[in-house]
Parts: C-alpha cells; structure tokens; sequence
C-alpha cells in the first residue's frame, strides 16, 4: 500500500490558516490599519463598501515599500518587524506575525499599490487566492493604499457565515475604535460608500474620545471624564475614567498598553472596585485608560485575534490602578460621605451631589399630578375585590387571618413567594398614610405594617399601563414645538434604526436627516418635562445591552424605560390622597411585587414582628 499522507499545496494550507486570522470584514480593517500605523502613518484613509464585503480600502502616508518588499509582504511568516523569538519581548510594533497580508491574499482579491519617498516609481501587485497575478511599476502617492475585494470569494463556507450588514459594520467600528483611540496622533477619514462616518483631526486622547463618542453630544462627554495619572516605575497609567453618573449598563470600557488595545478583566476588577458604591450593581462605568509599561514586562498575546495580554507586576499595577481611580474619584468628590441615614440611597441622585456635577434633577412642583394629567383615574374596581372571598376590612384585625393560603398570587417573576403572598393583603382603608422620607409609604395592614417604594410603585402601574396601551394600539403621543436633536454616533444609528418602529408604536415621532442626527417630532403623552434624549439614549443603552437581539422584548425595554423616567420621583412629597391613589393603582396590576425587572416594590413588618421589639 502506498504512502498516504501528503503536504497540502500553499493555497489551501493558507486558507485554512488564514481562517484564524480574517474572520471576517473588520479582521481585515484591523491588519490593514495596524500595518500603516506601523509604517508610520500620520493620515490614514478608510473606505469600506457593503459592509466590507465588497470593499475595504485603507490609504496611508507611511514609509511604503520596495519592489521585494511588496511581494515579499504577502509571504507566510513574512515581516519586517521582528526578527528572532527574543524580539517578542520588546514589541514596538501592533504586528510581529507576519501573517495578516499573507491571510487576506488568501482569501480575497488585494491590490497593493505602494511607493516609499525616495523612491520615483511604486510598485503595484494584484494578488487573488494567493496567486499574484500582477507586479508592475506605476506612479502613485507615496505611502501605501491596499484595496481588499470581495473577501471570502473562494470560501463560500465563510462568506455565509457573515451576519447582517448592520452587525459587520459594527463590527468593523469597534475594530476601528480601538486603533484610533489609543493612535490620537494620527488622522483618520472613514467612509462607509459615499456616506462618510469620520473626520478625525490628529488630536490629544481626550478630544479622540469627545471626537469619536461625543459626535455632536460632544458637551456630555466634557462634562464625565475624570482624568487620572499615575506615573510609578512599574507603570504609567493615565486616561479617563467616567463620572459615576454616567454609569451604564453597556458601558464604553477601553484598556490600552503599549498603544494596544487590549481586554484584561483583572484590570477591570480594580477600577470596579474604585467606583465601589457609587454606581448601581446593574451598571458598569465608562473608562479609557492608557497603560506604558517596558515591553519586558508584558506578554502579548501570541494568538493573532485574542487582545489578553499578560503582565509581569499584574497585583502591583492592579493596586495602582484601584488607587489612582479612586483618587481622582475623590479628588473630584465625588465619592459619597457614608452616613447612615443614606444607606441604600444609591440610586437618589442626591447622593453624589458635588458642587461639579449635574445636580440631581429632582424638580418638585407641589401641583404635579404624579399621574399624569389624563391617564389616571382612580380604578372603578375596589383592588381588594380582586382577590375574591378575602376579609371585609370591618372585621377586627384579631379575627382576620394573616394570610389567606388559597389566595391565587400571581408568581410572574419567580421570586421567593413567601413575601408575595404576604403582601397580597387588604389595606385599611381610611388608615392616614404615612411618607417616610419622601421615598416610602408606610401604612396600617391588618397583619401589620406594609412599606412601599414610591417610585418603583408608579413605574409598575405606568408599565402595565404603557403594555396594555400597547397592545391594543393605543399608544398617545403629543407633538412637541421645540424639537430636541438626537445626535448619535455611526454604530449607535445603527442600533436605534433598529429601534424606531418599536418607539414609534409608543408614540415617538421623528424627524431623521443625514449624519445620524434624529429630530424628536413627537413624544409619549405620558412623558413628563424630563430630557427626552436622555430617555431615548438609555433605550439605546438598554438596546446595546440585548445584543443583537433587537425585537424581542423591546416592547417591554421601551415601556420599562418609559415608565422609569415618567414615575413619580423619590424625593417627591405625596399628599394622603396620592398616597390612596398609588396604593389602590398598585394592587389593581397583576404583579405588584415586583418591578418589570425584578426590583422590590413593597414589604411587610409583621405585627409579631413589631411586636417582639417591645
Ligand atoms: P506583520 O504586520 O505582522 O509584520 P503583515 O502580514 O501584516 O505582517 O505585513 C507584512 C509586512 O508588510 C510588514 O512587516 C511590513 O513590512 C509590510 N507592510 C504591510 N503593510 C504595510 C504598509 N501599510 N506600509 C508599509 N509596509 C507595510
Ligand atoms: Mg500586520
């Protein structure tokens, strides 16, 4: 029997190692930047086209290079950036592979077109599956323009694996994000077809980040960033961390080191931990931060597509990193002053009150229906009725049992249902209700004593209401006079293009025009005096969070997010009727409980409870 095992021809062999590097559209954006800026480029031009699937070209003004080089580049293993294994301890360069062109030339058709200053004539090579189908001297530009086309042409396989154009793209602007952040000295143009995304000027860091996040809010964006700056001979850690306000669930999170990006999860423990407190367990705050270290020291990660990187001093720099968060957290006070009587009040506003930071928006008007001037009606139905067979509240509150067992409580949420079912109990009526600092409502149970969270009470009652507004199509809206603009960023329009069908059946209206920018035409009646766009960039928030998965559920995310800001606000006094009229709302929707996510909306201290205190 002959021999069976065989080399695999050069083709195939890089096409499948090409798999590990180009996995998709912005694979390919990422080697081609990092390349020019390794030649050392000071303007770099992009253009993408069909979400990089037809087309990505990038455009530099870096060193170019030679004839040799040229054909040379696209070689396995080829580079000029290291030269043996001991080189990879002291990387200057984002490259050392020497992998990238020789993976997309397998893969794709590449046009390299390239001259270095000194030189008269470029060079230009036309490269398909690995096969160069021209080399010839022209004039050009010096610097180099590489044109990717039609990636994954012979891998079929691949090409269906990519998804939606909307998801590529974003793809594709994460990648760009994390060169141009940390590459604020070098100018960027991105254009996605003819619509161009970019202009970035050479700039510091921070305009680079105002540049990129802030678009046209670029005010919101001065207003967060904390600097921080800490120089030891470990590290130099610098960069900009987010006022804790401006937490978010899908927060914007950056790590470089050595002007690379890179994701270190350690690291993030300890400016978690700095912020420890003063933001919400559900949200995460928005950081950049830039570390210099001696290339010695770290261990970049030899895998082409994983951004780990290892450090040498890791619990050291973690230290540091924690204290210079807090530092400048506290240089700008804004960690709050423990005080018992604040404990849990995280979520006011007022917590974190420095005189630099946005003041809490708690405006108090005494004559505001908490309401909403025509959704609420005290319910025609007695909410005890409900739960039919239940005590009559005449009957002494000796005679009455605690707790009813065949009472059917409604268990939407899965919590621990002891508590529920407690609370499912008649209020006395004609009890005065008591407002505890202008956040509870205490009032008399037969069983005992039951405490209400205000806020979270009206965001239950609007939700339900928003759903069932909702459902049967009958969302209000109001026109408003003086439009607000949204003004979003590139990746952000994507996401909240997604989002618009859902927001219009609540009743928003818009206006859209080029750059992203939306004008709000029409707003929920529901909706208070509160910042629209403020709303309408938490959706988008809530939006990122979910992934891709943009349609289901985003009924209840836009309703939950609606009914949040509309809610009567802790801070806000309730006169006794009020007080009536949130209680009797409550009880009337199904799940009173529980907020939609999850949060507690009423407990119960027993009469044995108070009872053993005595
Ligand atoms: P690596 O970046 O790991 O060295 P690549 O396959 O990305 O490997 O590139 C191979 C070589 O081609 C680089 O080492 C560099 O010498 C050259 N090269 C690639 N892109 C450019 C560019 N835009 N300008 C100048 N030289 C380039
Ligand atoms: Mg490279």
């Amino acid at each position: 029997m002959s021999d069976i095992i065989h080399l695999l021809p050069d083709s195939v062999a890089n096409q499948i190692a090409a798999g590990e590097v180009i996995q998709r559209p912005a694979s390919v954006l990422k080697e081609l930047v990092e390349n020019s800026i390794d030649a050392g480029a000071s303007h770099i031009q992009i253009l993408i086209k069909d979400a990089g699937r037809t087309l990505i070209q990038v455009v530099d003004n870096g060193k170019g290079m030679s004839e040799t080089d040229a054909r040379m580049a696209f070689e396995r293993h080829a580079t000029s950036k290291i030269k043996s294994a001991d080189d990879l301890f002291s990387l200057t360069t984002m490259g050392f592979r020497g992998e990238a062109l020789a993976s997309i030339a397998a893969v794709a058709q590449v046009e390299l077109r390239s001259r270095r200053t000194d030189d008269e004539l470029g060079v230009m090579v036309e490269i398909a599956g690995t096969r160069i189908f021209k080399q010839e001297m022209i004039q050009c530009d010096s610097g180099t323009t590489f044109q990717v086309k039609n990636l994954f042409f012979n891998v079929p396989a691949r090409r269906r694996f990519l998804k939606s154009d909307n998801v590529e793209k974003s793809h594709i602007l994460n990648e760009f994000y994390r060169i141009a952040l940390v590459n604020s000295n070098v100018a960027f143009s991105f254009f996605d077809g003819d619509d161009e995304i970019f202009q970035l000027p050479a700039s510091n860091h921070k305009v680079r980040i105002e540049n990129i996040f802030g678009k046209n809010a670029k005010k919101r964006w001065q207003q967060q960033l904390l600097t921080i700056e800490t120089t030891t001979n470990l590290a130099r850690i610098y960069g900009y961390v987010g006022k804790p306000e401006y937490a978010q669930k899908s927060a914007i999170q950056y790590f470089f080191v050595n002007g690379r990006y890179m994701r270190h999860p350690y690291f993030h423990k300890a400016v978690l931990l700095a912020y420890n407190q003063m933001i919400q367990a559900s949200e995460s705050p928005n950081y950049f931060i830039y570390f210099d270290v001696d290339p010695q020291t770290i261990d970049v990660n030899i895998h082409p597509t994983k951004t780990e990187i290892k450090f040498e001093n890791e619990q050291a720099i973690w230290s540091i990193l924690s204290a210079s968060v807090k530092e400048s957290l506290g240089k700008f006070n804004i960690v709050p002053s423990i005080d018992f009587d604040q404990e849990g009040s995280l979520e006011m506003p007022s917590a974190i009150q420095p005189e630099n930071v946005r003041p809490p928006q708690t405006n108090f008007n005494p004559n505001y229906n908490p309401f909403g001037t025509n959704m609420y009606k005290r319910p025609v139905l007695d909410w005890e009725n409900l739960y039919g067979g239940f005590e009559k509240k005449e009957e002494s509150i000796e005679s009455a049992p605690d707790w009813e067992p065949e009472m059917d409580v409604p268990d939407n949420i899965g919590f621990g249902t002891d508590e529920q079912q407690q609370n499912s109990e008649s209020v006395e009526t004609h009890t005065e209700n008591f407002q505890y600092k202008k956040r509870y409502i205490i009032t008399g149970l037969k069983s005992g004593m039951l405490m209400i969270d205000q806020h979270r009470a009206h965001i239950r009652i609007l939700f339900d209401l928003l759903m069932s507004q909702i459902e049967n199509h009958k969302a209000l809206s109001q026109q408003v006079l003086f439009p607000e603009v949204l003004e979003l960023n590139a990746d952000d329009a994507l996401i909240f293009e997604q989002l618009l069908p859902d927001l219009k059946l609540h009743g928003f209206d818009f206006e859209t025009s080029d750059n992203f920018n939306y004008s709000v035409k029409g707003v929920p009646d529901l909706l208070g005096t509160g910042s629209v766009i403020d709303l309408l960039l938490t959706m988008l928030d809530n939006a990122k969070t979910t992934g891709g998965e943009l349609t289901d559920g985003m009924h209840e995310s836009i309703s939950l997010s609606l009914a949040e800001v509309s809610a009567i606000k802790i801070g806000q006094k309730l006169t006794n009727e009020e007080m009536s009229d949130l209680i009797d709302r409550l009880f009337a929707c199904s799940n009173h409980n529980f907020t939609p996510n999850g949060k507690k909306i009423m407990t119960i201290l027993t009469h044995e409870e108070i009872e053993k205190r005595f």
